[in-house]
């Protein structure tokens, strides 16, 4: 019999929950464009993202999902037959790699395998050997959805550093903005991406590139740069109109102006962030009893390596598909695909899923996806450790 009727809980690392907050927020009719609240908000607006990414510097917004942000970023720094790195720990670098490929950009592609950071080391290697510095910039994902690692952008800054190299670092903070510790000026970092469907819990449509003077300064030589790409009208309109290359994402910019607002309530971003860690101790609690007997394991072994927002896990195939079948048609919560982690004997990726816990979520929501899996490991009749509940709830009760 199904248990899920009621509020379904979308339990995947984006789109991620919307807090009703936000929801209202965006519920009126529509507004003006040329003059009043929606004009007059935009500052506000603008102050609140450089807040939550940590900078000082420029914020382009596009009507746009993640890949857009990507595209934008790299339209604005690199020319066909420009040179990237792209360091990859997981799909989503190669995914902002294929979109470099498709500019005509030709981009390096360092692998570290699916459950391993970037290496600071080999950075510089690959740096220091390019020394004619045809390399333009290092692409870097901070937070890689698809096998949960978190690297450390400080460490790959450090590396491009002491090798000397002038490359732009260009860093993906989608999965990782609002959820990680991201700190994009004092990390020494260029340009970041972002979009409103994860940690900012707004729903998929907008998103962000932050830039500072000196990626402003090599788009300025650039040849050409395609009209509606172009990040320095968005950054510094003369008229509203420039904000977004035309008419606004006015319902977004209301979901938007409300968590932007929430954050700031529970507390400013390290509050945002500070939360985001204790769940996440809670939920590795849960998963490191249920993998002390049985197939499930965690992608990345070493917690300092791992994101707050999102955890993938490998419990076998068929074993991860099921999970989530059953999660989600017996108690409406929907659990994450398994992505690029399909191997030879696991054609489908049918051994993998995935937890996400990032933006909109409270120790209750975390309690109740970790009793929807608990749940279905027992009704699959798949072993696990006893105990996992009460290991989170404890940590939980030590907040
Ligand atoms: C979600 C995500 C993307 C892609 O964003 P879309 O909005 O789906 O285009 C890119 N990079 C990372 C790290 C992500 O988590």
């Amino acid at each position: 019999m199904p248990l899920s009727h009621g509020r379904s809980y979308l339990a995947i690392p984006g789109p991620s929950v919307m807090p009703d907050r936000v929801l209202q927020a965006m519920h009126r009719a529509a507004p003006n464009i040329y003059a009043g609240e929606v004009v007059d908000m935009m500052p506000g607006l603008i102050d609140g993202l450089r807040s939550v990414a940590r900078t000082q510097h420029n914020v382009a917004i596009y009507i746009a999902n993640g890949h857009g942000t990507w595209e934008a970023a790299l339209s604005n720094t690199l020319s066909p037959g420009g040179k990237v790195l792209s360091l990859c720990t997981g799909r989503f670098g190669h995914g902002w790699h294929e979109m470099a490929t498709g500019l005509g950009i030709v981009p390096v592609i360092e692998e570290f395998g699916m459950q391993a950071p970037v290496n600071p080391e080999r950075i510089e290697e690959l740096l220091r050997a390019d020394t004619t510095h045809d390399l333009k910039a290092v692409l870097l994902t901070h937070v890689d959805t698809s096998t949960s690692i978190r690297n450390d952008v400080m460490a790959a800054r450090a590396a491009m550093n002491a090798a000397g190299h002038p490359a732009l670092l260009m860093v993906d903070c989608i999965a990782s903005m609002g959820c990680d510790r991201f700190e994009m000026d004092a990390w020494g970092v260029d340009v970041a991406v972002a979009a409103s469907q994860k940690g900012l819990m707004v729903p998929p449509g907008v998103g962000f590139v932050f830039f500072n003077d000196k990626a402003a300064a090599v788009q300025a030589n650039l040849s050409r740069v395609s009209r509606y790409w172009d990040w320095a009208p968005r950054a510094n309109p003369d008229l509203f109109y420039q904000y977004f290359g035309g008419t606004a994402p006015t319902h977004h910019l209301y979901g938007l102006r409300e968590s932007l607002a929430m954050i700031a309530e529970e507390g400013g971003i390290e509050a945002v962030w500070a939360r985001h860690a204790h769940l996440a101790q809670a939920i590795w609690a849960a998963f490191d009893i249920w993998a002390a007997d049985g197939p499930l394991q965690m992608n990345v072994a070493d917690p300092a390596l791992r994101s707050t927002a999102v955890t993938s896990l490998h419990v076998g195939a068929p074993y991860g598909t099921a999970l989530r079948d059953w999660t989600e048609q017996k108690m409406g919560v929907t659990l994450g695909i398994g992505l690029g982690m399909s191997t030879p004997d696991d054609p489908k990726g049918d051994g993998f899923f995935r937890l996400g816990h990032m933006g909109h979520v409270n120790a209750p929501m975390v309690m109740g996806a970790l009793s929807a899996i608990q749940s279905g490991l027992i009704a699959l009749g798949i072993p696990h450790g006893d105990g996992a509940l009460p290991a989170a709830a404890k940590v939980i009760a030590e907040a």
